[in-house]
């Protein structure tokens, strides 16, 4: 099949970027900000630190990212998910890190409902999303490949893994955000009481700037994607944009295909969002949801939130409308021309 396909952002300027920390520089309250650059999950990833011993703890932080990727890639040979994937419904021991993530995926598969489903890989894998080998499958090829599709038959004993035959598992979904918790904790141990956690659309920050002033976190606008959609100022948070702009391929039919897929139909998630952005706690439950609200859509997402007041969130629809929740009601500057507005709890 003959296809143009783009493939944009695959740099530190995908969906979320950041203000106020430069390489190696001084900030504005003359401390030294120490960064690094790291390449790893498909994601330029940079982390700033600040502090006398930053530049050890960054380097420990590279290690820990470089490791989990080695156990959680779905195409590096030795990694616990390929084991798992080349299984064939035998049981599979695997590292306290995986067994962790899945233990947590699983239940953010149940708690959305499915909207979040880690198995999905088979289907990711007939549109061309694991390999940039592009195509759209039939309705047919993907009927079949669903009924590989169910994470309620994974099953996690401990460090003991097991799924059906046939069955395959991606943890690109959340991976990231669960890197960003590991790297916050890394740091944190080794000393670092300030800095910015970037991996691509996942962003951390660990305490406040170190004058004691807020983070100043830009989210991408997901219409004009060299451009700022609006910035949130924060102290310790996760701020994490799924976006249907940062993988995708157009088809010969002119239409647009993105790499978020709805596990009830196998085909790009379109309902009627174009971003999400959550904001959170915890880096693995704002990644999860992102991509998990972004497949509900407007009307199931404002239903969850007010179910689970635990996290923010800024939806952008399909009709250039800003929505955005009450608790970052007096962080949020809107840059856009777009209207705003704020979703209440009832
Ligand atoms: P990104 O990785 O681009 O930051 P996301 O966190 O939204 O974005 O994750 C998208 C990735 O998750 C896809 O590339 C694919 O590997 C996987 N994926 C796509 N749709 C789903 C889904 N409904 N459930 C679980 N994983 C998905
Ligand atoms: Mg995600």
């Amino acid at each position: 099949m003959n296809m143009i396909f783009k493939k944009i952002l695959i740099c530190a300027v995908c969906a979320v970027s950041l203000t106020g920390c430069g390489k190696r520089s001084i900030s504005p309250d003359n401390e030294i900000c120490s960064d690094r650059n790291v390449f790893a999950m498909d994601t330029f990833m940079t982390i700033c630190a600040y502090g006398d011993n930053a530049d050890e703890a960054l380097k420990s932080a590279e290690e820990k990212i470089k490791y989990l990727e080695s156990i959680f890639s779905v195409t590096i040979e030795e990694s616990d998910i390929y084991k798992i994937n080349n299984s064939h419904g035998s049981t599979v021991e695997i590292s306290p890190e995986t067994a962790e993530i899945l233990v947590e995926a699983v239940k953010m598969c149940g708690k959305t409902d499915g909207a979040l489903d880690i198995t999905l890989y088979p289907v990711l894998n007939s549109w061309g999303f694991t390999s940039d080998d592009f195509r759209i499958p039939d309705v047919k090829e993907i009927t079949e490949l669903l009924e590989y599709v169910d994470y309620s038959k994974i099953s996690v004993d401990g460090i003991r893994v097991t799924i059906p035959d046939g069955f395959q598992l991606d943890l690109g979904a959340l991976a990231k955000g669960y890197t960003s918790d590991a790297v916050a904790d890394v740091l944190r141990e080794n000393g670092v009481e300030s800095a910015v956690i970037n991996l691509g659309g996942n962003v951390r920050t660990l305490g406040k700037k170190p004058d004691g002033s807020l983070w100043k976190i830009a989210v991408r606008d997901p219409f004009d994607t060299e451009n700022d959609m609006c910035v949130l100022e924060t102290g310790e948070i996760s701020v994490v944009t799924s976006g249907n702009y940062e993988r995708y391929f157009e088809g010969d039919d002119g239409q647009r295909y993105w790499h978020i897929l709805d596990p009830s139909d196998g085909f790009p998630a379109d309902n009627g969002l174009v971003s999400v952005t959550v904001i959170g706690e915890s880096g693995l439950y704002c990644d999860a949801l992102s991509t998990a609200l972004f497949v509900m859509g407007e009307d199931k997402a404002v239903e969850f939130w007010r179910k689970n007041h635990d996290f923010d969130m800024i939806l952008v629809t399909d009709s250039h409308e800003i929505m955005y929740t009450s608790g970052v009601e007096n962080s949020f500057e809107n840059l856009t021309e777009m209207s705003a507005e704020v979703i209440d709890s009832d």
